[in-house]
């Protein structure tokens, strides 16, 4: 990795910050993050929000939800992609953290991942937004910034995470994600990337070559 990104990686976090808007969490119980992050795969934010709300409302806690009818769930979460298998999984997860959990969501990344429909960036969010562990989850946005930045070497999220633990301050891990995937929506988008006015684009390999190009037209 590029020195000067490691040297500089606090203010290009910093500057980050200053063009992502806040990010939305429809919840803070560690439960209900956990329900909405199963359900979340491949679904927007908002279907997966409505959702994850209206068994919220009619389900309460895992004890309810782990007793809900798998065609009920289903009808709830109609609007959310892979609703088959997520409706399994959420009643699953829910009676899972009940019996085994006495309904306390674990806050070992290892326990988190025995759970069906919860893999290493799920469980990261989980540690980091909804427990205040610090750690930090490499979704499709901060993979595709740290890609173009310079910070992944590879298109391994694994291999992102730990390349961003080696670099970042353990006190800036919590909200990383969360303030990486508005800054992915609003200015490193993933076709039209915001280049000519992004704050980190002087430390950024891709956004310098887009820049370049251009100018040379
Ligand atoms: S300069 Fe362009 S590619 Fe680089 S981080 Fe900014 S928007 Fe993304």
């Amino acid at each position: 990795m590029d020195r000067r990104i490691k040297g500089n990686i606090v203010t290009i976090i910093e500057s980050m910050a200053k063009q992502s808007p806040p990010h939305h969490f429809e919840f803070s119980d560690p439960f209900w993050v956990l329900i909405t992050t199963i359900l979340s795969h491949r679904t927007k934010d908002s279907v997966t929000d409505k959702a994850a709300r209206k068994l919220y409302e009619r389900y309460h806690d895992c004890k309810g939800l782990s007793k809900a009818k798998y065609d009920d769930v289903l009808g709830i979460i109609d609007k959310v992609g892979f609703k088959r298998e997520k409706a399994k999984r959420v009643i699953d997860a829910a009676e899972i953290i009940c019996t085994k959990y006495s309904g306390k969501v674990p806050e070992s990344i290892d326990e988190l991942m025995s759970i069906r429909g919860i893999g290493r960036k799920t469980a990261n969010v989980i540690l980091s937004d909804a427990l205040g562990i610090p750690a930090i989850a490499v979704d499709t946005h901060v993979q595709r910034i740290c890609r173009r930045i310079g910070i992944a070497k590879n298109d391994n999220p694994f291999d992102t995470e730990k390349a961003l633990m080696g670099i970042v301050p353990k006190n800036m891990w919590i909200g990383l994600n969360p303030m990486m995937v508005e800054f992915g929506k609003n200015i490193c988008r993933p076709v039209g990337p915001k280049c000519h006015i992004c704050s980190v684009r002087e430390f950024c390999r891709y956004g310098q070559k887009r820049l370049n190009e251009t100018a040379k037209k």
